[in-house]
């Protein structure tokens, strides 16, 4: 593979400009403009010359091949944090042979080169994304092989469970009673189990990865854009005491306490004769049912019977203008009752979460369902098909971590990191 750079820090001014470089021949290159190569993994203070011209001082890093990100020879230098300084290394760099990188591509040479596998590097591409604490949580855990370890520990009691097959069938061959052991099932069974829970908590990890949708619906005029205006301290949807002024769909992404949440702003729902309107009705109506939970917001306390569904929560809007206020009331004027049923909401989403898996992706999640459903049935059967079943399980595990199958993913995923990752 050729000798691929990139700037690994965001572009733009900082403390310090990170340039990282991969492949064989970055030693060499590293001697060409750092001088003597340090040793491995020790920062030293280097002149970064091109010829005779000095181009920065900067701390160089030196990884060895088979101890890098990549698995192959990496040099880092921190370089000063301005632009020119960046451009005019990178220069000398491409005039020297070193190509710049695409994007995900170190990640990508690091998978390539067996230094990862494939939920991991999923992990580190939504550790990159992370917007809120649960995200990064989630995140860092299968980055850091969560996920991948699990699988390990599954593959280890299916070899446990072929092995003893194996030996049951060449004691068969001796006349000696062919029963496949117990213990051969009660593996299968806790497999079985625990892909099972993992199936389960999938919903739960997956919105704590995409984060959730709320919809806020109600009739026009109820309040719905004066909350979201007044939940995002500032205007993102249009505020007007005119019908029908929400057409489209506002969303407004928060960090709920580590929680990503999309709250949508509906079209007011009502019927219309205005062509327009009606469509932005339809659009609010369908976005409404699917989403996670729907605030139903209007200053009479009603709800529409037709959208609600358990776990959604009624509000009362414009409490300022109320005698009395009872149940989850709240005013967009004077900001009462708001921090109450932002809390309401996490409480209820938050229940949501508690079994999350560590599988988050639908790719991820299709390897486990195969795996669970090769296992369905597994009691009374001859050890020549169990051992097959397990053969197949193991497949689906192999293409979980992405050892096989994963060549329509791939660029997908690397397309989604950015340039130096
Ligand atoms: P939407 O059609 O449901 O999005 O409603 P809007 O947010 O556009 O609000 C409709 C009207 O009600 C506007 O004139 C707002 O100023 C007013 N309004 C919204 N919330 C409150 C509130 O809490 N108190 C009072 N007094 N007026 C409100």
């Amino acid at each position: 593979m050729d000798l691929i750079f990139a700037e690994a820090s965001p572009p733009g001014r900082g403390g310090v400009s990170v340039i990282r470089l991969s492949g064989a021949g970055a030693r060499a290159m590293l001697e060409r403009f750092a001088g003597r190569v340090p040793e491995p993994r020790k920062a030293v203070l280097r002149l970064i010359r091109d010829g005779d011209e000095q181009l920065d001082q900067a701390l160089v890093i030196w990884f060895e091949a088979g101890s890098s990100f990549t698995g192959e020879e990496v040099a880092e230098l921190q370089l000063h944090g301005a632009p020119v300084v960046v451009r005019r290394v990178s220069a000398a760099l491409q005039a020297a042979g070193c190509r710049q990188a695409e994007a995900g591509e170190f990640t990508r040479r690091a998978y390539v080169n067996g230094r990862m596998d494939l939920a991991a590097v999923e992990g580190l591409g939504d550790l990159l994304e992370a917007e809120t604490e649960a995200q990064r949580k989630l995140a860092l855990q299968n980055a850091s092989g969560g996920l991948s370890r699990k699988v390990e520990t599954w593959r280890q009691m299916l070899i446990r469970a072929g092995a003893l097959i194996e030996v049951s069938v060449d004691f068969a061959d001796e006349d000696v009673p062919d029963d496949v052991p117990n213990e051969v099932f009660h593996i299968l069974h806790q497999l079985r189990s625990e892909f099972s829970g993992e199936i389960d908590g999938f919903h739960a990890a997956e919105r704590l990865r995409k984060g959730f949708e709320v919809a806020v619906i109600g009739p026009p005029n109820a309040g719905k854009s004066s909350l979201i205006n007044r939940i995002a301290q500032r205007e993102v949807a249009l505020v007007s005491d005119i019908s029908g002024t929400t057409r489209d769909i506002i969303e407004l992404r928060i960090d709920l306490k580590g929680l990503a949440v999309t709250l949508l702003d509906t079209a007011g729902l009502r019927e219309s004769n205005d062509q327009i309107e009606a469509m932005g009705v339809d659009r609010a109506r369908n976005r409404a049912l699917t989403a996670d939970l729907r605030l139903h917001l209007s200053s009479t306390g009603q709800v529409d019977d037709s959208l609600w569904s358990d776990g959604d929560i009624a509000v009362t809007t414009k409490a300022d203008l109320a005698a009395q206020n009872t149940g989850m009331a709240i005013s967009s004027v004077t900001g009462a009752g708001i921090n109450q049923l932002l809390d309401e909401l996490y409480e209820r989403l938050s229940l949501r979460v508690s079994g999350a898996g560590l599988v988050s992706r639908q790719r991820q999640l299709s390897a486990i369902r195969d795996a669970r459903d090769t296992l369905q049935q597994v009691d009374d059967l001859p050890p020549e098909i169990l051992a097959e079943l397990i053969r197949q399980t193991a497949v689906s595990l192999d293409r979980l971590l992405g050892r096989i199958g994963a060549e329509e993913y791939l660029d997908v995923i690397f397309s989604s990191f950015c340039i130096g990752k």
